[in-house]
């Protein structure tokens, strides 16, 4: 067998058989075609667990050691960057991950940034985030949206994605273990790498960004930005300076409503993006174990199950959202007086419940119906407001959430209790088609589907808890093929805020793609 065939062995095998090391290597070597004796050691390298029809298997592709042919993972080590001495030649608004892989990677080509961030570097940012969650104080430039890492630092740190690019996925996943996530992002089909060790990757990769001569302005906020014959060739800050720079990415993420009106007020093209807004939904984890792996609920080789839904109700589209297993709903709101959640995982994922963002989609049909022209590009986020504001209303105040049971909703009936929510801020009965309007119809005719299929999940154990509505931007900063806002030449729209990605992974794609377009414009590509 050649040194790469004995890299790549496919098995799919019963959860128990991973648990023994034995049985696993007798089925590795069934696999390969190997006597058992000649299959000394068995390293799983993918790992992808299958539930469909009622029945788990675990697909593994294993690499193994042959005699005189031990397997080593080769090590992972940061990549390597320059020290930049030059002049800094391109800002970029935001330190998430479409800031951060897009100042890296330009780095590593030899260009010099500046990142420009609102909010704090991680572990400052951990204050501001349990006066939120304890007081219901917020800090409008440091909360779960804004601060080091962005969005997605105290998260679940779901890192998969549709992209199809599979050397560029695994260079993001590589990356993320050069600065310290565990080796199994990249053994895991759907991997994570938990709330819990995020701030220290997060960390890392900055130290080694501003080691290499990158510079962070945390607690700076961008307020507009710097042109000149039509060209955009600087920044404005909110301390009062302004970056004179050759290139300006913004990256602010899908939450940043004041960059959004900045950028409108400067003639920037933008336009009206298709988004969604729904509920987060929480359950018991043991009811999602079981709805999912049945009597194998609870084994030690497939942790805490994860689902999916996709549904057509109403004719649109409604579909579960970043799904956290074993973890926790959260303020995410970016303001105050609006009422937003959204949901995180530690490592472990051993938390009692199981939540997920159900949402519908919002298209132009919806944004008109309120009442707005989608050809505003800021109509979505004037809908997504009023839809945040009315929920806070009717939770009463101080962050508490608008909640109805389940299966209450769905029966179009008032919860007399709620059952038990992992929500910080507390919860209130309310009647959620008064908060979701025409979104309640489809959610509710989704739900009946799904409760349908997945006995429990519309039961009274359940919870829909009021509002997702930060699931991604409603507004694109329109580019052209070499990146550029298609209105301002030296302005590149970068990451999940441009409209460009949605999810960690795909914003630290769109971060390296725009780097690269960037010093090819320079010339350094
Ligand atoms: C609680 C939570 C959980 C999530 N879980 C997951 C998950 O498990 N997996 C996943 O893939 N995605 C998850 N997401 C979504 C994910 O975080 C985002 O899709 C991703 O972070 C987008 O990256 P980005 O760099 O484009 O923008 P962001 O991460 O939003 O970063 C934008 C940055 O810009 C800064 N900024 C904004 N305006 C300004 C300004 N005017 N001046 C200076 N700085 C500014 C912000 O402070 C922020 O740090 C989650 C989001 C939240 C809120």
């Amino acid at each position: 067998m050649s040194k790469a065939d004995r890299e790549r062995i496919e098995l799919s095998v019963h959860p128990d058989v991973v648990l023994d090391a034995e049985a696993l290597r007798r089925a590795a070597a069934k696999a390969a075609g190997l006597r058992e004796s000649d299959v000394k050691g068995v390293h799983v390298r993918r790992r992808a667990i299958d539930a469909r029809r009622g029945k788990v298997r675990l697909h593994l592709e294993v690499a193994l050691d042959l005699p005189g042919m031990p397997w080593r993972e080769p090590a992972i080590a940061p990549i390597d960057l320059p020290t930049l001495t030059g002049p800094v030649e391109v800002a970029i608004v935001g330190a998430g991950p479409a800031g951060m892989f897009c100042a890296l990677e330009l780095a590593r080509l030899g260009v010099r940034a500046v990142i420009v961030e609102r909010g704090k570097p991680v572990q400052p940012r951990r204050h501001d985030l349990a006066a939120l969650a304890k007081h219901g104080v917020i800090d409008p430039d440091s909360n779960y949206c804004f601060g080091e890492g962005g969005a997605g630092t105290f998260s679940d740190g779901k890192l998969y994605t549709r992209a199809d690019k599979r050397g560029e996925v695994a260079g993001v996943l590589r990356a993320f273990v050069g600065y310290g996530a565990p080796h199994d992002v990249l053994v895991d089909a759907r991997p994570h790498i938990g709330t819990n060790r995020l701030p220290r990757v997060i960390t890392a990769m900055r130290e080694h960004l501003e080691s290499a001569g990158v510079t962070i302005a945390f607690e700076t906020r961008a307020e507009g930005l710097v042109v000149k014959d039509g060209a955009v060739v600087g920044l404005r800050l909110s301390r009062g300076d302004t970056l004179d720079v050759r290139a300006v990415v913004v990256a602010p993420g899908h939450s940043a409503r004041d960059v959004q009106r900045w950028l409108h007020a400067a003639g920037v093209a933008l336009t009206f993006k298709p988004f969604a807004i729904g509920v987060r939904v929480e359950h018991p984890q043991a009811l999602v174990d079981r709805l999912q792996y049945g009597a194998l609920a609870g084994h030690p080789a497939l942790g805490s199950a994860s689902y999916r839904l996709v549904e057509q109700a109403c004719g649109r589209g409604v579909f579960s959202f970043c799904m956290c297993p074993g973890g926790f709903i959260v303020p995410a709101a970016t303001a105050p007086e609006e009422q937003v959640v959204n949901g995180w995982s530690p490592s472990s994922r051993r938390g009692r419940f199981a939540n997920s963002g159900f949402v519908v989609e919002v298209g132009a049909d919806l944004v008109a119906a309120s009442g707005r022209s989608p050809t505003d590009p800021l109509a979505g986020v004037a809908l997504q407001s009023e839809l945040e504001h009315r929920a806070y209303a009717a939770g009463g105040g101080s962050f508490v959430a608008p909640a109805q049971r389940i299966d209450d909703f769905v029966a179009g009936r008032p919860s007399l209790e709620l059952p038990e929510t992992s929500y910080p801020r507390g919860v209130v009965p309310v009647e959620l088609d008064a908060v979701l309007g025409a979104l309640a119809g489809p959610m509710r005719e989704a739900l009946q589907r799904v409760g349908a299929r997945m006995p429990g999940f519309v039961g009274s154990s359940g919870i829909a808890v009021a509002l997702e509505s930060r699931t991604s931007c409603p507004v694109r900063i329109d580019r052209t093929d070499d990146g550029q806002s298609s209105s301002h030449p030296g302005l590149f729209p970068c990451g999940e805020g441009g409209g460009h990605a949605g999810g960690i992974m795909s914003a630290a794609l769109d971060g390296g793609r725009v780097a690269r377009w960037i010093a090819k414009w320079l010339g350094r590509g």
